[in-house]
């Protein structure tokens, strides 16, 4: 299996500029079994020797890296803020949620959907916002 050795001599296809494409080339010389310089077979003009088109590069198919969501989850204050509170409060304190009752805010009040909760802050005409399990929710209130 030596047919893949070239030497001064041999032919070989290369792109010819004169001709504007591959032609039949032989090799004028050669390094380290590579060809440097050839001559067109049909224009007779030498040249450095061009590998032929079929020898390209594929192309590179970077996918940019997908966005990382590093923005905050605003959920994940709530539930770190639900955790400590839950761990502080008395369940049997917290009263049956009522949306005529008036309250104070860390009170804590028994919701039957949402479950035990602590009342944050007063938003508004008879509105409240409670913290629960599962998040902060608008209630109505006395
Ligand atoms: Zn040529």
């Amino acid at each position: 299996m030596s047919s893949s050795s070239l030497s001064a001599g041999d032919y070989i296809a290369s792109k010819c500029t004169k001709c504007g494409q591959e032609t039949n080339h032989t090799i004028v010389a050669m390094v380290d079994d590579v060809p440097v310089k050839v001559q067109c077979n049909t224009c007779s003009s030498a040249h450095k020797y061009r590998k032929p088109a079929a020898a390209k590069k594929p192309a590179a198919a970077r996918k940019p890296a997908a966005p990382r969501k590093s923005k905050a989850d605003p959920q994940a204050a709530e539930r770190q803020q639900w955790q400590e509170l839950e761990s502080s409060f008395n369940p049997s304190a917290a009263v049956a949620y009522s949306m005529d009752t008036t309250y104070k805010v860390r009170a804590l009040i028994d919701h039957p959907t949402f479950g035990l909760g602590q009342i944050q802050e007063f938003a508004g005409t008879r509105k409240m916002l409670v913290l629960f399990a599962e998040g902060t929710k608008v209630l109505r209130c006395g």
